[in-house]
């Protein structure tokens, strides 16, 4: 999910945005110091981190969510009858380069907690503990010779390797088709996809990521922290902050006008007007806006191409947890594909363990209905125990590939479209900039939300 590189970029595309915004304003914002209006488009983290900058910095915000609840892709679940304990239905970790999130929990007060895993592996039936699995020396030489060079790709040599896929890269560097098999149960969880659909360049700067001197060592994959009490907790605070009255649920924009400088949106049967907006909706929300003037060829050709990853999580709770290892996870080749432990730390003896899906697991699953799907899950644990079905009490579940508003868990930048179009996508359209993980350094996750969001707001203010 994660991509290290580019975030120079990134900035340089919205400091063209700033260009553009500077010219424009002194007709806009000119003569008087009127407060400046902004429209957001989408109260997922992008959307609030760009309007508590705003808001802060003296802007009228008004954030416009199509949902009947804020935060969009990050979605804290308490399960009915546990006692309270709660499981992520959308974004789970906090990694520990992710220096935004982690600065905002702290400036709210809000508390992080431990939420790394140590992975069993289930194969063929056969289970084998943490440390007891691993790939060949062959191929854990080669991993280490592709980290090293990448920090030394030329910009030619990153866009050769972004029109590759990462399992042929993989399998060009010496991997044997058992380690290639172990690579695409470990790593799709990842990308929500099989690695034979994923950018080389994008899988490899996301590894790569891990190496950085400070994070080397203590990050195990970005999969590292979580708010106690629900990630949810930080979307509710930004919320808070920014104020109710600024947040209109129930709001799903139709159209963004632009004309003599000023921005126009319409939402239901009500339309908002500012100086800027800023839209974060994810690419197959931002098809069906209609946007006056239309947005460029290029950006709609890219918005065409992008597709998100298919992935269900479900969450299932037992009456006691028998997996033992408070940090117990799982990667399997079964249709349940990545088993953890979600109520890590959380006081109780029954627990939950949530089965992460992918690609075409994804949709067998996203199929059934709670009953067969709770079955398919306990019964996929029956060589790790097969006291899983009966121990079962309830399922929730959540299908990302299937929510209408993204039709897929995050974005999947296929072979050849980290560079052909990402950058596309983070142009400006005159006065609207976009934002969201979709765009992101840090794609995929919720770092790459917040930054995006607030690197649009921060290029509205200079
Ligand atoms: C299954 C899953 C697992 C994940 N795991 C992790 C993880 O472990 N760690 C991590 O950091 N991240 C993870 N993520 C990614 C993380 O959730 C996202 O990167 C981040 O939350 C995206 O924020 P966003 O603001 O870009 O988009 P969103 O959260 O999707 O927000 C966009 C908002 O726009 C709204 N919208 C769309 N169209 C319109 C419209 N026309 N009008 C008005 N509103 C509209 C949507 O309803 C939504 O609320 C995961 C995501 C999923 C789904």
């Amino acid at each position: 999910m994660k991509q290290n590189t580019n975030r120079r970029d990134f900035l340089k595309i919205l400091g063209a945005t700033t260009a553009g915004l500077a010219i424009g304003s002194q007709s806009v914002f000119g003569q008087a110091r009127r407060t400046k209006r902004c429209v957001i488009v989408g109260s997922g983290l992008a959307g609030l981190a760009a309007g508590f900058r705003l808001k802060n910095a003296g802007w009228e915000v008004t954030i416009l969510e199509a949902r009947n609840r804020v935060g969009g892709r990050v979605f804290s679940h308490t399960m009915p009858d546990s006692g309270g304990l709660i499981c992520e239905l959308g974004a789970e970790w906090v990694g520990e380069s992710h220096e935004r999130v982690r600065s905002l929990c702290r400036d709210f007060n809000l508390p992080l907690q431990k939420h790394q895993f140590n992975d069993f592996l289930m194969q063929n039936g056969r289970v084998s503990r943490p440390g007891g699995w691993n790939f060949s020396t062959q191929a854990n030489t080669a991993f280490d010779k592709l980290l090293e060079g990448f920090e030394k790709l030329t910009p030619a040599q990153q866009r050769m390797l972004d029109r590759k896929d990462w399992w042929t890269h993989l399998s060009d560097a010496g991997f044997t088709q058992p380690d290639l098999i172990l690579r695409e149960l470990a790593d799709s969880t990842d990308f929500g996809e099989s690695i034979r659909h994923v950018s080389a360049f994008g899988a490899l700067a996301e590894y790569a990521a891990n190496e950085e001197p400070e994070v080397k060592g203590k990050t195990q994959n970005q999969m590292d922290y979580k708010l106690t009490g629900g990630n949810s907790r930080l979307v509710n605070e930004l919320a808070r902050r920014i104020g109710e009255a600024n947040i209109r649920t129930g709001m799903k924009v139709s159209e963004i006008n632009q004309r003599r400088g000023i921005v126009t949106v319409k939402a239901g049967d009500e339309t908002f007007t500012a100086d800027a907006c800023i839209c974060t909706a994810p690419v197959a929300s931002l098809r069906k806006i209609k946007f006056n003037p239309p947005l460029p060829a290029a950006q709609q050709q890219a918005a065409e191409r992008l597709i998100y990853a298919r992935i269900i999580k479900n969450s299932v709770l037992y009456e006691n947890r028998f997996w033992k290892e408070e940090d117990f996870s799982m990667v399997t080749d079964m249709t349940s594909h990545y088993y953890f432990h979600s109520t890590q730390n959380q006081p109780g003896s029954q627990g939950i363990l949530t089965a992460y899906a992918i690609g075409e697991k994804a949709d067998v699953l996203a199929s059934q209905d709670d009953t067969r799907r709770m079955n398919i899950i306990t019964r996929d644990l029956h060589d790790f125990n097969d006291d899983a079905p009966r121990l079962a009490k309830g399922i929730a579940s959540y299908a990302w590939q299937r929510d209408e508003y993204t039709e897929g868990a995050y974005a999947l930048y296929r072979p050849g479209q980290w560079f052909g179009v990402r950058p596309i996508l983070a142009r400006p359209h005159l006065k609207v900039l976009f934002a969201g993980e979709h765009i992101a350094d840090w794609q995929g996750f919720m770092e790459g939300a917040i930054e995006t969001g607030e690197a649009a707001a921060e290029s509205l203010l200079k």
